[in-house]
């Protein structure tokens, strides 16, 4: 199986994180990710152990994280699980559409908490919002269910359509870059008076949007960047 981590966000429930290890391990996969989950010892707990029914060897060796900027960080795709639509933030795909982009990548899927799911600070270090097809007016699944779906999809997908039936995937800029590209224009659009810090105007949500969909590649990070600099060097010059 490729490198598909599971990252659950601030997890109240300890049974969850049990049975989201049972979940992905009977799917294949193992990287199993808490970030900052509110039992610090939740691998630990004894209903995590029970509920992970023999699937303790993935919770021992899951990784707890303070923060999901560094759960993130080396993903090319991350994607934010969520039953609702949002105004801003990066573009909504089906499971589908997500398990099929993910081939070849090295890709998360990122659940939120059991109340509130994830916020729109969260989404900043997704690439894609994704949602499972579910009931409309009832569509909120269990987080562990919703993980156990999303193992399966991608385990189809996986054994459907392998890695050597597709032309080989260019990768895409990794979360961590990303979020250095938008702190970098950030720092130019000031300098050039695009950006008044007082009124921001959702500027940088739009800009991250369109950067989203774009699904940014290294280079492109890289030739942003060169326009961000070079925007606070000649306002530098100007002084
Ligand atoms: N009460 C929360 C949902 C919590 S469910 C809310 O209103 O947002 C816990 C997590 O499971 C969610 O954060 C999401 O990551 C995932 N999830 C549950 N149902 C889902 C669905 N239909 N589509 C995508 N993700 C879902």
């Amino acid at each position: 199986m490729p490198s598909v981590s599971w990252i659950l966000h601030q997890t109240s429930h300890v049974g969850n994180v049990g049975s989201a290890a049972r979940a992905i391990k009977t799917m294949g996969f193992d990287q199993l990710i808490l970030v900052a989950p509110k039992n610090s010892d939740a691998i630990r707990a004894p209903d995590a152990i029970a509920l992970a029914s023999g699937a303790d060897d993935v919770l021992a060796k899951t990784q707890v994280m303070d923060s999901l900027a560094l759960a993130t960080k080396d993903h090319h795709l991350v994607f934010g699980l969520s039953a609702r639509d949002r105004e801003f933030g990066p573009p909504s795909i089906s499971l589908k559409e997500a398990c099929a982009m993910a081939q070849g990548q090295s890709c998360a899927f990122l659940f939120g908490t059991e109340r509130a799911g994830l916020s729109n600070e969260d989404y900043q270090f997704c690439s894609h919002r994704v949602w499972i097809d579910a009931n409309p007016s009832y569509s909120s699944l269990n987080l562990a269910q919703a993980v156990m779906v999303c193992a399966y999809e991608m385990r189809q997908s996986l054994t459907i359509t392998p890695p050597t039936h597709l032309k080989e995937p260019t990768l895409k800029a990794t979360m961590e870059s990303i979020n250095a590209l938008m702190d970098h224009l950030r720092e130019g659009l000031i300098a050039i008076d695009f950006l008044n810090p007082s009124h921001p105007k959702k500027l940088m949500e739009r800009l991250r949007s369109l950067f989203d969909r774009a699904g940014l590649h290294p280079e492109e990070v890289d030739l942003l960047r060169g326009v961000a600099k070079q925007m606070i060097l000649k306002n530098d010059k100007k002084i």
